[in-house]
């Protein structure tokens, strides 16, 4: 089984092609950042036209790259929401032209399912399994009872995580996107300014963020109007700290409520070492769960990871046909197949 997989919902071009679901024979990642930098992040009118430029010749490396031609693909899957929509278009286009043009079966992919099944180009997932999603858009708890079947049992109020990290590394001077410097800045300091920790007392699963990032904004505000220095590894670490700790201390309560044999931790946060360590020390506690943290390469936005759900939807019946289009705003929630 050989699925050429694209992804384009946000500000990388990325086109795979993956074996039996599991196995990546080529990744073609063309990330637009520096072109994004001098506005301070995502233009998605930018975003659409590098993805048009790129697509092209991202076919022919991932193809080349795995040394496949189209005759050998058993389907396409792509991306399909949620995201920018002129973005997703241009995948979903391109998707569109070589199914149809190759005689192959179109799946459409939710870019939440990708993040969550990039676990399994590292091990199978075991059922039932946990998904905590943490990314630039999204930070939602996920319970899986099987394998094609996603209960959000708790997501964010009003900021995502990874929103958060881009926005008060933009008051520290840092570009977009923030999340790594932060969390390499934050290594270097103390909490001692110890923020909120929204809703984390509460009883449910839910997050909120934004309260954390105006209280960073304010604090920093105000030191600049007194003429006070602070430190900025210390304000990282601080900011770190109450992101952690919210996210560790409702995962392990949803563990409870939920048992499972595996936690997945995935999407681009999921890159954040204090995020991995935290988890790495806390879930081996828990008795039958198996932590799996999504590597590095594959934490952010890639088509291997969409190749990877597109591979299992494909075997529940999941198509696409010439209608397929963007949906930006594309809801993540199934408990029973879903026929497209
Ligand atoms: P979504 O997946 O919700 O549609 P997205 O695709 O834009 O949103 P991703 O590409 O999955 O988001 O993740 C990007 C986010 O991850 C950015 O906000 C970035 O700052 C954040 N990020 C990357 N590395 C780290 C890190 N080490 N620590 C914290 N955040 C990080
Ligand atoms: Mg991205
Ligand atoms: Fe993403």
């Amino acid at each position: 089984d050989l699925v050429l997989s694209f992804e384009t919902s946000c500000d990388e071009t990325s086109v795979a092609v993956i074996e039996n679901g599991n196995r990546i024979l080529s990744n073609i990642v063309a990330t637009q950042i520096k072109s994004h930098q001098r506005f301070g992040g995502v233009v998605p009118e930018v975003a659409s036209r590098h993805h048009i430029e790129q697509i092209t010749s991202c076919i022919g490396d991932a193809l080349r790259g795995a040394n496949v031609t189209y005759d050998e693909l058993t389907s396409v899957a792509v991306t399909y929401g949620p995201g920018l929509v002129g973005a997703l278009l241009i995948g979903v286009t391109a998707a569109k032209a070589v199914a149809w043009a190759h005689h192959l079966p179109l799946v459409p992919v939710n870019h939440l399912a990708g993040h969550i099944y990039a676990a399994r180009l590292v091990e199978p997932i075991e059922f039932p399994a946990m998904a905590l999603v943490v990314s630039g858009g999204h930070t939602e708890l996920v319970y899986m009872p099987e394998e094609n079947q996603f209960q959000i049992i708790g997501e964010t109020r009003d900021d995502a995580a990874g929103e958060a990290y881009d926005k008060i590394g933009r008051v520290l001077g840092i570009n977009y996107p923030a999340g790594k410097p932060v969390d390499e800045l934050a290594h270097k300091g103390q909490d001692t300014f110890h923020f909120p920790r929204a809703m984390d007392a509460d009883d449910n699963f839910d997050f909120s963020f934004s309260g954390l990032k105006s209280a960073f904004i304010n604090t920093v505000h105000h030191a600049d109007q007194i003429g006070e220095k602070l430190s900025h590894e210390d304000l990282a670490a601080s900011f770190q700290q109450a992101v952690v700790d919210v996210l560790a201390d409702k995962t392990k309560r949803a563990l409870k409520e939920f048992p499972v044999k595996q936690l997945i931790l995935a999407g681009g946060v999921a890159a954040n070492q204090g995020l991995r360590d935290r988890l790495t020390k806390e879930i081996a506690g828990f008795s039958d769960t198996k932590l799996e943290l999504v590597p590095l390469s594959l934490c952010g936005d890639n088509a291997a990871m969409i190749g990877a759900a597109g591979e299992m939807l494909y075997r529940h019946g999941v198509r696409g046909d010439a209608t397929l289009n963007a949906d930006p705003g594309l809801e993540f929630e199934w408990l029973v197949d879903e026929a497209k």
